[in-house]
């Protein structure tokens, strides 16, 4: 049975899964709640839904595919890889060499194990940070995401207490009790807490570069406080590199900031399109993780030849082709171009961008923080994104997502958003 436009797809999702997604962020509850667009599939910087109607894709599906859809080359060490099979459970020649490849490129990660994703990599890491330091509590930053184990499903508390609430349901209170979330960019409040339980804090997580509130750099001098106040206290330093790592330049956003974590998680890009996850550091903290040590963690697909193929051929075409300036100046364009439409209409924007990634925020204020994304109006956000979806123009649903520029896109592309954000803008003034 196959069914022709997105709207007949989706209804027969909706009795299958529920909100007829995988994966919440997929649906348009954020955007107003319309069906969302089936897409058929995707095709170099293009996504082409089930009815044949094209869309340039930022999605990046959510940030994997930093050359686009089908590169030639990945789509070969696909090919070539699964010829030879695609998950055989012993050691194999490709998670080797993927390995090789992100210890040799990647400033602090001596040793590394292989995941299938960034939830569990995550999750493993703080197993880890807990494992290493003997200590109980995570400190974590409002507005990350850091995948949806428990632990990292636990939003700031109330009041002055420092103990976390859930973010879900189902996170059982053992598991909050043991977790403390704080507000990005202030050193002020991580210093005060660490001051009172640090003696009891196993890691500080966070990501670098936010990417999941939308795009929020750090502001100058905080990633070195947190790093700071971090070690002052004997716990470690975790960054969730899932996003960020190999989408700015070829390695992690901690070197380009020039502040080294104690672990790396990362994610995304490093499995070239296929399911994947890593976490990684310093050899004497890896050494504790089975077999080689007492923490427990293992995985049926970790290290799989299929992604660790895709992701090697995958950073193979970024080292040499090293396509990150080009992406920069596309999405510098774009984004100048976006605020200066948004002058010429009228419309209160805040744009945050660090290279090919960025966020439009419908609001005045510099954001910073959790406090101010959410400040953004939801409301004129999900009129954009419908009118760009409208204009063939595919934005993450939600206003806490980036753009995401990729090594596909060209100049055209580029111009085709520029137009279509020019109308956009122009029937959001109106409105
Ligand atoms: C996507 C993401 C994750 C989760 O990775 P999955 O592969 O979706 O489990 C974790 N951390 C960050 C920063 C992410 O962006």
């Amino acid at each position: 049975m196959t069914s022709n436009t997105s709207a007949e797809w989706f209804a027969r999702a909706l009795h299958v899964t529920s909100g007829g997604v995988n994966s919440p962020a997929r649906s348009f509850r954020a955007v107003g709640g319309d069906p969302p667009v089936v897409m058929a599939r995707g095709e170099g910087p293009y996504l082409i839904d089930v009815a044949g109607q094209r869309y340039i894709d930022y999605l990046a599906a959510f940030g994997p595919l930093v050359l686009g859809h089908g590169h030639p080359r990945v789509v070969e060490a696909i090919r070539t890889q699964a010829l030879q099979g695609t998950v055989i459970g012993t050691p194999t020649p490709s998670e080797i060499e993927l390995a090789e490849e992100l210890t040799a490129s990647i400033t602090g990660l001596d040793m590394v194990r292989l995941t299938s994703t960034g939830t569990e990599a995550v999750m493993s890491a703080i197993r880890l940070a807990r494992a290493y330091t003997g200590r109980p509590l995570v400190v974590k930053f409002e507005g990350t995401y850091h995948g949806h184990s428990d632990a990292v499903l636990v939003k700031a508390g109330s009041g002055a207490s420092t103990v976390g609430t859930a973010d879900s349901l189902g996170i059982p209170t053992g598991v909050t009790g043991d977790v403390i979330s704080l507000p990005y960019n202030d050193l002020d409040r991580l210093s005060e807490v660490m001051r009172r339980v640090g003696d009891q804090v196993a890691c500080v997580l966070t990501e670098p570069i936010v990417g999941n509130m939308g795009i929020v750099p750090p502001e100058p001098g905080y990633l070195a406080g947190v790093k700071e106040i971090t070690h002052a206290h004997g716990a470690l330093l975790i960054f969730d590199e899932v996003i960020t790592a190999f989408r700015f330049h070829y390695g992690t956003a901690a070197e380009l900031l020039g502040v080294i974590p104690d672990l790396y998680v990362l994610g995304k890009i490093i499995g070239g399109g296929l399911p994947a996850g890593a976490y990684g550091g310093r050899r004497a903290i890896m050494e504790y993780v089975a077999p080689l040590g007492g923490m427990f963690q293992a995985g049926t697909f970790a290290g799989n030849p299929l992604s660790s193929a895709a992701g090697l051929a995958t950073l193979r075409v970024l080292k040499e082709e090293s396509p990150y300036a080009r992406m920069d100046r596309l999405a510098d364009r774009l984004a100048t171009g976006i605020l200066a439409t948004a002058d010429q209409f009228r419309i209160p924007v805040t744009l945050n961008r660090a290279g090919s990634g960025f966020t439009v925020f419908f609001g005045p204020r510099r954001v910073t923080d959790y406090e101010t994304a959410q400040q953004a109006d939801a409301t004129r956000f999900a009129r954009f994104h419908r009118l760009m979806l409208e204009r063939g123009v595919y934005l993450a649903p939600s206003r806490f997502e980036a753009w995401f520029v990729s090594a596909q896109h060209t100049d055209a592309e580029i111009d085709r958003t520029l137009t279509a954000v020019h109308d956009a803008f122009s029937m959001l003034q109106a409105e």
